[in-house]
């Protein structure tokens, strides 16, 4: 057994509450691409301040429609990976609260529920100008990132229909960012997967756990300016250390 999955598994047997923070590196196995990987980050081959952010869909909705139309295609023929399903267990006989930036949908389809999703969720689709949600729109299907697609038209205001993610530049829902502080002040261990610790506030949280006396165990293949921090770095990928873990806490 790997040194870090005794430490990890020692811990957990000595803590009560448990908050996981989940980022792109979660769901890396699922074939979904990270934003910074060096090799098919979104954001080495994409510009964000041309497909995530308010300015960039008023300027040309249907260049950023159509982008996330690609993503959320991807995310569709994905599957959750044994990373996700793993964590659904551990939440199955300890509460966990789950935490993630993620905005797809991999962790409720691995029977996680009630995960806090920080940065929203690529299927919330709501209005750009109202904000009514715009529940269960039929989405085309394409395979080229950067094909031009129409955004969809508000039943209320005739609006352009924007994803439900958090763009640069715009703040945290208020209430998932006020839960995420409260799961990670209530946990005595905050796992950190698949997160660059970059992006804030969210990546703020696992310091902010561990001044309250957490114990806190990074899950990353590399290192980042979380790593400091942890009381357990483990260099493994998600979805083969979750699994691993529980394994060792069901022996
Ligand atoms: P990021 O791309 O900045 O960092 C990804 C991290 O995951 C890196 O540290 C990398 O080393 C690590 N990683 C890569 N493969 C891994 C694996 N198999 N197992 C464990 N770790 C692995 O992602 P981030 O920190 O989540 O950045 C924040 C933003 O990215 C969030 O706003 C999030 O909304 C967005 N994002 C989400 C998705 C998604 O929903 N699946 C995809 C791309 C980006
Ligand atoms: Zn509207």
């Amino acid at each position: 057994m790997a040194e870090e999955l005794i430490r990890v598994a020692a811990h957990w047997h000595a803590v009560r509450r448990v908050a996981v923070l989940t980022g792109a590196g979660m769901s890396a196995e699922s074939g979904i691409p990270t934003f910074r990987g060096a090799h098919n980050g979104l954001w080495q081959r994409f510009d964000p301040m041309q497909l995530a952010t308010a300015e960039a869909f008023r300027a040309d909705p249907a260049l950023v429609w159509g982008w996330y139309v690609w993503r959320m295609g991807m995310v569709r023929a994905a599957a959750p990976n044994a990373g996700h399903r793993a964590l659904a267990a551990l939440a199955s006989t300890q509460p966990v609260a789950l935490v993630t930036q993620n905005v797809d949908d991999l962790h409720e389809r691995a029977g996680s529920s009630g995960a806090i999703h920080l940065h929203g969720e690529l299927f919330a689709h709501r209005c750009f100008d109202c904000s009514r949600p715009a529940p269960d729109l039929p989405l085309p299907n394409h395979d080229t990132p950067l094909l031009r697609v129409e955004p969809p038209r508000c039943v209320h205001c005739g609006g352009p229909i924007r994803p439900g993610v958090v763009w640069f530049g715009e703040s945290l829902p208020e209430r998932a960012w006020s839960n995420a502080v409260a799961a990670v002040e209530g946990a005595d261990l905050v796992l950190v997967v698949g997160t660059s610790g970059l992006v804030h506030p969210a990546a703020g949280l696992p310091l902010h756990a561990k001044r309250r006396g957490a114990v806190v165990v990074e899950i990353n293949p590399e290192s980042t300016p979380i790593s400091p921090t942890a009381d357990v770095t483990w260099r493994e990928s998600a979805a083969r250390a979750l699994p691993a873990l529980v394994t060792a806490l069901a022996r």
